[in-house]
């Protein structure tokens, strides 16, 4: 006999075979990890119910995706990264600050920074993260304490840039370690993916397209392909990133993605922002219709850019052109509901109109975009015969009253504490609003002593050998 759960809410946001739709009144019925009706409230057959929840002021959505997120350190970027860039490196942190951030950073930080990611990721209503970094096996690991499902993917690559001056970036090659990390990538599959009963799930993800050797990227695709998993790379995601690739091979990026074979359904492009057609290249455009006519994927990480001041143009010419969009989190923090938010508005500002990307837009990408690059098309809905990946709303909450449109709410308005009740694979992974596999006083300890133990460590990996206060002063100077 399966394990039922049956769900009446005020609102459903429901999945009728083409998109959403807003059910008033709904009842949704749970066995075991999948959904199997929904529907106007009806009477379930009460044998082998394990629960029945009333919630006529509430609100039921499915999980929201974050199709890119490092969480083995994001949440050290916290109170340092903010408010500093470079014009040298058009404001981008990769060249300086983000090299010097993870290389202080050890190893039981990074555990830390999971922990503290996988709570913050279900609090807020994420319920599948696409995981790009080094923390592979702990982070599979976790993901069953926590119930958080969990695509892993090893970051492997040819080369790294580095600066000695701050004024050029350099890249230094070493084409064996690349080969060593994917073929860990491939050991990781073999030992992790389905675990945890199909909760973990590896995908192949080549750091970024200017440290990748083309035969390290092709070799990952068919590896990607092979096993019928995502394939992720970042790209353009700088100018000087865009404009290396520009001298090395005559082409942007995309284009020269595309011509290497890589762009399929199965592809993922992290960021792709600093494209053929944005204002930062001054480049002509067609990449956006190059991965319109691929039919891959973007993972949009909007804050991580807007907070430099670099924004997609546009979210709403990607979507029109075809491109399929998803959301990530990237760095700290890890919050779907803030990228939905400033999603819609950088584009609203980008574009100078209010109603060209809506909270429908940004939520199909948070939901059913995110499935979609995932090649899944079992989550992100809630639909019958789609994993039991819910999160239950308050409707009488500071985020969501009044309530009328709840997902105007759920975007404009909301925050994790509006949170309710998260189910992945119709597991209770947060009730209450809290997340019930989280010592919540041990995880902000240890994040802290991360902390602690990572700031004073910087100045030695800094090209000038700057110490953290002097790459990231203190907002307001010190009392005299
Ligand atoms: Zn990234």
């Amino acid at each position: 006999m399966p394990r039922r759960i049956v769900i009446h809410a005020g609102y459903v946001i429901a999945f009728d075979g083409r998109g959403h739709r807003l059910l008033r009144h709904g009842t949704v019925i749970v066995e075991d990890d999948r959904i199997v009706s929904v529907g106007r409230r009806e009477a379930a057959p009460s044998d082998g119910i394990a629960e029945t929840i009333e919630a006529p002021d509430a609100v039921l959505t499915p999980g929201l995706i974050s199709t890119h997120a490092h969480i083995g350190g994001s949440p050290l970027d916290r109170s340092f990264i903010e408010d500093r860039g470079n014009p040298q490196f058009f404001y981008s942190g990769l060249f300086e600050l983000l090299p010097v951030r993870g290389a202080a950073q050890d190893d039981e930080a990074t555990r830390a920074c999971v922990d503290f990611s996988m709570a913050e990721l279900l609090r807020g209503g994420v319920t599948t993260v696409m995981e790009i970094g080094g923390a592979g096996e702990y982070v599979a690991a976790r993901a069953g304490d926590f119930g958080l499902r969990v695509y892993v993917g090893l970051a492997f690559r040819s080369g790294r840039w580095l600066t000695r001056d701050g004024r050029r970036v350099e890249w230094e090659w070493n084409e064996e370690q690349g080969r060593r990390g994917l073929a860990d990538a491939i050991e990781l599959h073999k030992r992790w993916d389905g675990a945890h009963g199909d909760l973990v799930r590896c995908f192949f993800s080549p750091a970024q397209v200017d440290t990748c050797t083309p035969e390290l990227l092709q070799a990952s695709k068919r590896a990607a392909d092979e096993r019928q998993r995502p394939w992720q790379v970042h790209t353009s995601q700088s100018v000087v990133e865009f404009y290396e690739m520009l001298g090395r091979h005559g082409q942007t990026p995309i284009a020269w993605l595309r011509d290497l074979g890589v762009l399929g359904q199965n592809a993922i492009l992290g960021h792709a922002i600093v494209i053929g057609g944005s204002s930062w290249t001054n480049y002509p455009e067609g990449d956006v219709a190059i991965m319109a006519d691929a039919g891959c994927s973007v993972a949009h990480a909007v804050w991580v850019f807007a907070r430099r001041g670099i924004a997609m143009e546009s979210f709403a010419r990607y979507r029109r052109a075809g491109v399929n969009l998803s959301l990530g989190t990237d760095t700290n923090p890890q919050s779907v509901i803030e990228a939905m938010r400033w999603a819609a508005v950088v584009s609203k500002l980008v574009e100078r109109n209010t109603e060209v990307t809506n909270a429908a837009h940004v939520f199909d990408a948070a939901t059913l975009g995110g499935a979609r690059a995932l090649g899944r098309d079992d989550l992100g809905r809630i639909a019958p015969g789609a994993q039991a990946d819910l999160v239950l709303w308050r409707g009488t909450s500071w985020g969501m009253t009044p309530l009328r449109d709840p997902v105007k709410n759920i975007v404009y308005n909301a925050a994790a504490e509006d949170v309710e009740r998260v189910w992945v694979a119709g597991r209770l992974v947060v009730d209450g609003g809290r997340v019930l596999a989280a010592d919540e006083r041990a995880i902000l300890a240890a994040l802290q002593a991360g902390g602690e133990r990572m700031w004073p460590r910087m100045r030695q990996f800094d090209w000038a050998g700057r110490d953290a206060d002097a790459l990231s002063p203190q907002t307001y100077p010190e009392w005299a």
